[in-house]
């Protein structure tokens, strides 16, 4: 095993992970997974949420990879299981502790690529439905305009078709 290998397989899969998320945002949570993630698009009552029960899937997913490269002795699959939880790490720390603020303190980035990526999720959360969301990615945030547009278009789209 060399460092650098290790390094650039656990960033290329820390990478690959935010296409992962957008899919499975996109066609599970939205699709036939928004039984649990239903309760993300409305007001949470107490400290957890149904919609949780993913980061528990996800965590058991890289205990699982840890698992395996310990059993096999093949550290790719441990560079491997790194990257997925560390991207499970940034998306618990930035999705639940930046923009839903679900950590014990209260900071808001004023402005800067940090910002940028509250105000694409946030953009995300304008729809309580599974349909007609924008913004299923998470670290790589659009533009919050082209957001707002593509928002504006699905919002007519369905009024025209009559759908909630
Ligand atoms: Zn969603
Ligand atoms: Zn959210």
């Amino acid at each position: 095993m060399t460092p650098v290998w290790f390094t650039l397989i656990a960033a290329a899969v820390f990478l690959a992970m935010e296409g992962v998320a957008w899919a499975s945002h996109r066609w599970i949570m939205h699709g036939w997974g928004w039984g649990w993630h239903q309760s993300h698009h409305e007001p949470r009552t107490g400290l957890f949420e149904r919609n949780d029960l993913y980061a528990v899937v996800g965590s058991a997913v890289g205990f699982g990879l840890f698992l395996i490269g310990y059993l096999t002795k093949a550290w790719p699959v441990y560079a491997v299981a790194s990257g997925v939880t560390l991207y499970g790490l940034a998306y618990a720390i930035f999705h639940d502790g930046l923009v839903h603020q679900r950590w014990p303190f209260r900071w808001v980035p004023k402005g800067g690529y940090l910002r940028r990526l509250i105000q694409a999720h946030r953009l995300h959360h304008a729809v309580m439905s599974k349909g007609g969301a924008v913004s299923f990615g998470f670290l790589i945030a659009p533009d919050p305009k082209a957001l707002a547009t593509e928002l504006k278009a699905l919002r007519a789209a369905r009024a025209r078709q009559r759908l909630p």
